[in-house]
């Protein structure tokens, strides 16, 4: 398929790529192919993938795969793919909001090994990225398109202007690696950035236990909340309720960190320790 292959079977079907719904498509099935294999999609394994617009990414899964799960929000991208997708039967087609669907369950359903792979929309890659997160102990892995920018974001390490609770809950549960960079070439319509393949594995075993991930979320994302108050004021700005400042200050005290850092010098295992130390606190 050509850039103006895209663009044709798109007129065709009087539809038009929606920059709202991030929709930048692969024509180069040589490009697929490769992102399939650096998943790496194996024979026995199922693959979900998050938008298959007009299906290139999901014919090279689906060549490799067991099962393929694809979750389209696009009506007309549906239809397109249903008529004139060339999809094998183990492709089943979800329509629906990938942010709606109930990731685990269809996890499960699918039977190990499942791997996510996609080229995510750029609009929601952030909440895509967090809920995949969920899915850690249910997926072998997963490989997925973001804009260089998320993928700075999800490596980032302390004391970086990018370093955030992206950044800290991925590395309290996967180990993240930058695997390629896409130019803006590789798209019809082009986007204005760059995009970065990123691969992400599950720790085993894993520091943070599904049970703790919302408290531990609660209060990395309220330290990294106001970024240049010190952790004790970024917490007490947002945790209701705060912690009670004199516990604080022990609990730092006890955990060797000092109260007038702030959230971006820590590493993620300390978060993790005082957020741990917190529970039931705040
Ligand atoms: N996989 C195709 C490819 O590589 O050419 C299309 C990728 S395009 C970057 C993103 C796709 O995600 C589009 O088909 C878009 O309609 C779909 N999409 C956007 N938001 C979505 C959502 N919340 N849930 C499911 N699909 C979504």
């Amino acid at each position: 398929m050509s850039r103006d292959a895209v663009r044709a079977q798109l007129a065709r079907r009087g539809l038009r790529a929606e920059r709202e719904r991030g929709q930048n498509f692969l024509f180069d099935p040589r490009v697929a192919e490769q992102i399939a294999a650096l998943a790496p999609v194996a024979p026995g394994d199922a693959v979900i993938e998050i938008g298959p617009g007009l299906g290139i990414l999901t014919r090279a899964l689906a060549a490799r795969a067991r099962k393929v799960a694809a979750i389209e929000i696009d009506a007309g991208l549906v239809r397109t793919l249903r008529e004139e997708g060339d999809l094998p039967p183990h492709v089943d087609l979800i329509h629906a909001d990938a942010l709606d669907v109930d990731l685990a369950a269809l996890a499960d359903s699918l039977g190990p090994p499942v791997r996510v792979v996609a080229n995510l929309p750029y609009a929601v890659s952030s909440p895509l990225l967090r809920k995949l997160l969920d899915l850690r102990g249910r997926v072998a892995g997963s490989l997925v398109l973001v804009q260089r920018e998320v993928a700075m974001r999800l490596v980032a390490r302390p004391n970086t202007r990018d370093y955030g609770s992206l950044a800290v809950l991925h590395a309290l549960c996967v180990r993240v690696e930058r695997v390629r960079d896409l130019p803006p070439s590789c798209f019809f319509p082009a986007p204005r950035v760059v995009s970065t393949l990123v691969r992400a594995t599950p720790l085993d075993p894993a520091p943070l236990t599904a049970d703790e991930m919302l408290h531990v979320e609660r209060i990395v994302r309220a330290a990294f909340g106001t970024r240049r108050k010190t952790l004790p004021n970024a917490l007490a700005a947002g945790l209701r309720p705060g912690p009670d400042p004199e516990f604080l200050h022990g609990v730092l005290d006890a955990l060797g960190i000092d109260p007038r850092c702030r959230a971006e010098a820590l590493e993620p295992g300390q978060l993790l320790a005082l957020a741990r130390a917190l529970a039931g606190r705040c």
